[in-house]
């Protein structure tokens, strides 16, 4: 199939031809983001393959139905950006990857847990400098402390498995409690014990109506004074106000993000050279005890492997009229 992929970085080009050698797919890169001002570019193709801060609304699928695109393949596990209502109306199919490794994802929330904790992103600067006093990077041992655990999904139950090696004590919370879960070493407990007895808080639940600002300054309040908070779900999880005012009074000791609730205007692109125009986000780069990544808890050789053949299998199995298992439907109410 002939398919438009949008946001296209050089890491996505050099994984999605290696997997497409096997698959004989027709594919077209595009560096833009996916919106409105851009759709024109997918005319004649009938599948687009969009990411994370792709504007895939109904005036996007309106245009994109009118060139000719019946499928949209997602390579990526949310899908919060997609209009599903819309496409379905326009017969529009949606696929995308639900799991690719959520060890990489898993893996990159303890990086930032660790290098918080033990102030490696300070100790680093320090030393390139000659300064090797160590005062101001204290940090406890994980071993004796309480992890809470906001969704238990696909990468929740990854980092559960991986803070019991540690021996950490695990809180968790999910609307469907896994038994596999619990059966790990996780405790499931209501939302507000888990905010107040949690020394390291990690969201990995979805971006959706009910947990947008899940996270808000009723959350903050209920959290242990000092406590850490990592988010590398989804940056609308989080009121990132609420979340400075936690910082600026210590209840909230240490922030690790991999997202932000206005990341479309700034992730996957290089800015160095401009001024920062998001005055929230350059607050948080203010904090000695705040680290933030761009979104890369994906970026790893396993995921992009996996995100770049099931993407393109998807696309092969709806070619073929096949039922697609990784076809994302619109909730009926
Ligand atoms: P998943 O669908 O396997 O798990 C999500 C879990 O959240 C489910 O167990 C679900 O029951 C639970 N949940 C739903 N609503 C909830 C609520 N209101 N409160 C508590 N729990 C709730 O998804 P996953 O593969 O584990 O991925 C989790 C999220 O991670 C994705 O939605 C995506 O936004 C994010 N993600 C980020 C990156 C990255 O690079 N930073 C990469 C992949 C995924």
């Amino acid at each position: 199939m002939r398919i438009a992929v949008f946001s296209t970085k050089s890491y996505t080009r050099d994984y999605f031809d290696r997997a497409n050698a096997r698959l004989g797919h027709e594919l077209a890169y595009f560096e833009p983001r996916l919106q409105v001002e851009t759709a024109a570019l997918a005319a004649g193709f009938p599948a687009v393959c969009t990411f994370v801060n792709d504007q895939v609304d109904a005036p996007v699928l309106e245009c994109l139905r009118r060139g000719g695109t019946r499928v949209i393949a997602l390579r990526c596990a949310g899908f919060n950006n997609v209009d599903l209502k819309a496409a379905d109306r326009l017969g529009v199919v949606v696929v995308r990857v639900p799991a690719y490794s959520p060890y990489s994802v898993a893996e990159h929330t303890v990086a930032l847990m660790l290098a918080l904790n033990r102030r490696v992103h300070r100790a680093y600067n320090r030393v390139r400098e000659g300064n090797f006093a160590l005062d101001g990077l204290v940090g406890f041992e994980l071993r004796s402390r309480t992890i809470g655990v906001i969704g238990t999904g696909r990468i929740g139950a990854a980092l559960v498995e991986i803070m019991t090696g540690f021996g950490s004590r695990i809180l968790a919370y999910d609307v469907e409690p896994s038994a596999a879960v619990r059966g790990s070493g996780a405790e499931y407990v209501p939302l507000d014990d888990l905010l107040a007895a949690a020394d390291i808080i990690s969201l990995h639940c979805p971006l959706l109506p009910p947990t947008h600002h899940l996270i808000n300054s009723a959350a903050v309040a209920r959290m242990k004074p000092g406590v850490m908070l990592i988010n590398t779900s989804r940056g609308g999880l989080v009121d990132t106000r609420a979340v400075i005012g936690g910082l600026k009074t210590g209840r909230i000791g240490a922030l690790g993000l991999d997202v932000y609730e206005e990341e479309e205007a700034l992730f996957f692109d290089d800015h160095s050279g401009k001024v920062l125009q998001d005055d929230v986000f350059a607050r948080l780069l203010t904090f000695p005890n705040v680290i933030i990544t761009g979104h890369q808890a994906f970026l790893t050789e396993e995921a992009l492997t996996a995100i770049a053949e099931t993407t393109l299998s998807n696309i092969t199995q709806v070619e073929r009229g096949e039922s697609c298992e990784n076809s994302v439907a619109a909730r009926k109410s």
